[in-house]
């Protein structure tokens, strides 16, 4: 159960723990470790993770099956508040510009 050291933590918005404490539940469920890989960051302005609202975890190290678990509970027990995706790995021209990851974010319907 990892940080990542170079992530910034501060500016993440308080809500966002209600996501992280789903998620951890999830990857304990599945007995595989979670890394958080992405907090506040500079980006795209319509990114929400410019505004503390968005996480990012790390995907590589789960089988495609507790990929598509992780991705199925967390956002149904999320529902109606967050959003939470799986990203798959993006090549442009034979190389990796973002790699595989899940993505949750707040946006309350
Ligand atoms: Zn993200």
């Amino acid at each position: 159960m990892t940080i990542t050291k170079n992530l910034q933590l501060q500016g993440v918005q308080p809500v966002m723990l209600f996501l992280h404490g789903v998620v951890v539940e999830e990857f304990a469920k599945i007995d595989k470790p979670w890394f958080l890989t992405s907090g506040l960051r500079r980006g795209g302005k319509k990114s929400l993770h410019t505004r503390g609202f968005a996480l990012d975890y790390r995907s590589r190290h789960l089988t495609p099956q507790e990929k598509a678990t992780i991705t199925r509970n967390v956002a149904k027990r999320t529902a109606g508040h967050f959003d939470f995706i799986f990203e798959p790995t993006v090549r442009r021209l034979g190389r990796v510009v973002k790699t595989e990851h899940f993505h949750g974010e707040y946006d309350p319907k």
